[in-house]
């Protein structure tokens, strides 16, 4: 028995078809560093039933325990129901966000992620007085500020700006010798703070000789927005994005995405969020043939895998890889990245590459941040046992995430994107 797709959000339904068996909680990112039945996947989907049926209200308490899931989905993976308990979750984050509201620095991120123009301007601005409020670590593209604010703590690391975003620092078409054409989808991380990614990503599709299309009307995918619940920002910037891709999307042969969050919420996330509103849900669909994470297309579509075999090993960096949630256990992408690198660096598994790296989305990252530490350490714990000098995942949210656990933790190691690495290695 597994849930059918019409009874995704049928609270009552997959609170009456969990059969209690436990196999969740073993797994479970939050249960592991809040061992309380109220944080598991059992509890929370025994929680929603009840508010489902009006046993239970939505007070500050309930608001505390719905709001401590990392949306890890490690629950679905071995839930023998395939019960979606992050999907209730993300569901029941829209009814307290409507009861609650939205912290100020919550709607003043968003307003960002629905205004570029303004987005970008502050972000130069950022760029240039970054080093007045934190102290710049180059080797981790990060900073760390000089003083707490009480939703930034002095003792963590951020991304630091990058001087020009992605999108603004090249043309919108390049071609490159006409074998291919592909839209990039960058994510905001990557726009504006892990810039290096797609300078590498053009790098590599030049030497594909893929012409590429910088689509730059692209906003925000809405991750942030969907994983706090606030559902009007999901609704305006998925519906741009994907009016805007349909716009090209017969002269494209895919658009490419070198990001797993970004990647799983258009392809997967768009057809969930617009499940009450059918016209939509048929155009997210229809989009999603389209969209692929940067390694997997590159590594199913053109030469690159025996291109990167012919220069034989480049480097003699050791290199783990970390799975993002996003992409193994949404995607199915996990191979794809191992493959290419492995064609030029010595590659080493971590004991657990699958384990939740603990971002968990913004209140995560701010409120919560306890849980995020927590749940970070014992990643940081297993790639210090790898002795490798890079960790690398296709996820700038893992990045942020564990570039802070492996400094918390005096961890050597530094992180890579994928795309990093293989134009790293294409250069020798
Ligand atoms: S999504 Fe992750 S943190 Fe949330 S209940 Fe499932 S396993 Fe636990
Ligand atoms: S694995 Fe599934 S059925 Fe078993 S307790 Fe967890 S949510 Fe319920």
């Amino acid at each position: 028995m597994s849930v059918k797709k019409e009874d995704i959000f049928d609270f009552t339904k997959i609170s009456d078809d969990c059969i209690k068996c436990g196999k969740c909680i073993p797994v479970c990112t939050i249960h592991d560093v809040n061992a309380d039945e109220v944080t598991s996947p059992r509890g929370f989907i025994d929680l929603l039933g009840a508010y489902k049926r009006g046993e239970l209200e939505l007070d500050k308490t309930a608001k505390d325990i719905f709001e401590s899931c990392f949306l890890c989905t490690n629950c679905v993976e071995v839930c023998p129901n395939d019960l979606p308990t992050d999907m209730i979750i993300e569901q029941v984050r829209n009814d307290i966000r409507k009861k609650f509201g939205l912290a100020w620095y919550k709607k003043l991120f968003f307003f960002l992620l629905r205004h570029r123009k303004i987005m970008d301007t502050l972000a130069s601005l950022g760029y240039v007085f970054q080093t007045c409020g934190f102290k710049i670590r180059e080797k981790e593209e990060s900073m760390e500020p000089r003083f707490s604010l009480p939703i930034i703590k002095k003792d963590r690391l951020l991304p630091s700006a990058s001087k020009k975003s992605f999108l603004n620092s090249y043309d919108d078409v390049i071609i490159n010798g006409g074998k291919g054409k592909v839209g990039i989808f960058i994510g905001c991380l990557a726009n504006y703070t892990y810039t290096n990614i797609g300078k590498s990503l053009l790098e590599i599709l030049e030497v594909l000789e893929i012409d590429v299309y910088l689509i730059k009307k692209q906003l925000c995918c809405g991750a942030p927005a969907y994983f706090t619940g606030d559902f009007d920002t999901v609704d305006y910037l998925a519906k741009h994005n994907i009016e805007y891709f349909e716009s090209f999307k017969d002269e494209l042969d895919a658009i490419i995405i070198p990001e797993a969050t970004c990647s799983a919420m258009v392809k997967i996330d768009y057809a969930h969020f617009f499940h009450d509103q059918e016209e939509w849900k048929k155009r997210a669909v229809d989009i999603s043939s389209k969209i692929f994470m940067a390694t997997e297309w590159m590594h199913n579509n053109t030469k690159l895998k025996e291109i990167l075999a012919s220069k034989g090993q480049t480097s003699d960096a050791l290199i783990t890889y970390h799975d993002p949630c996003h992409a193994k256990k949404m995607q199915g992408i996990h191979q794809e990245p191992r493959e290419l690198i492995k064609q030029n660096y010595k590659f080493t598994e971590m004991s657990d590459s699958n384990r939740c790296c603990g971002f968990g989305g913004v209140t995560m990252q701010t409120e919560k941040f306890h849980f995020a530490l927590a749940a970070g350490r014992p990643k940081a714990a297993m790639i210090r046992d790898t002795k490798a000098e890079i960790v690398s995942a296709e996820c700038s949210a893992c990045r942020m995430q564990i570039t802070n656990s492996l400094y918390e933790s005096k961890v050597d190691t530094i992180f890579k994107n994928p795309i990093e690495l293989i134009a790293e290695a294409l250069k020798k």
